[in-house]
């Protein structure tokens, strides 16, 4: 069994979708083992994108992340890494697979409603940044 890091991103929470994410997840069959309402600062998004803090499409996307209200959470089942990437489809809605969740409900390369870890190490630094009450 496998965990991994999950952000319902602003837009999520903006559009009022977190149940019907959250049951996508749920429905698949992966636990919640911690979840969390939180607004981050500046901070807090330049740690969980420590990779991406020079990239020219940085600055936007701390300004989205940062634009109110998250849900982080932890969720584990077996390789929920990438059972999670493949719900939550490729990272520009415009050319996610219908049934994912950005190829269902996003338009967009920044605003595509979620997040998911991309390796077990980087899973293992996420949720020690998120919920360090988890650290193993
Ligand atoms: P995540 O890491 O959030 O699961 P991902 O692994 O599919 O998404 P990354 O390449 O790690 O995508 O990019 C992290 C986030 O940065 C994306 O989810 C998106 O919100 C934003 N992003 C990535 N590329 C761009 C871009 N070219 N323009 C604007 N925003 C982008």
């Amino acid at each position: 069994t496998q965990r991994t890091l999950v952000l319902l991103k602003p837009d999520t929470v903006r559009r009022g979708l977190v149940g019907e994410i959250l049951g996508r997840f749920e429905a698949k069959g992966l636990t919640i083992v911690a979840m969390e309402l939180r607004h981050i600062d500046a901070a807090m998004s330049d740690q969980h994108y420590a990779e991406h803090v020079e990239r020219d499409f940085y600055p936007d996307l701390r300004t989205f992340v940062t634009s109110g209200p998250l849900v982080s959470l932890v969720l584990e089942g077996d390789d929920a890494i990438e059972v999670v990437r493949v719900i939550n489809g490729a990272t520009d809605g415009r050319k996610a697979a219908p049934g994912t969740i950005r190829g269902d409900y996003s338009l967009s390369n920044r605003e595509n409603l979620v997040h998911g870890s991309d390796s077990t190490e980087s899973a293992a630094r996420e949720i020690a940044l998120w919920f360090p009450q988890l650290a193993l």
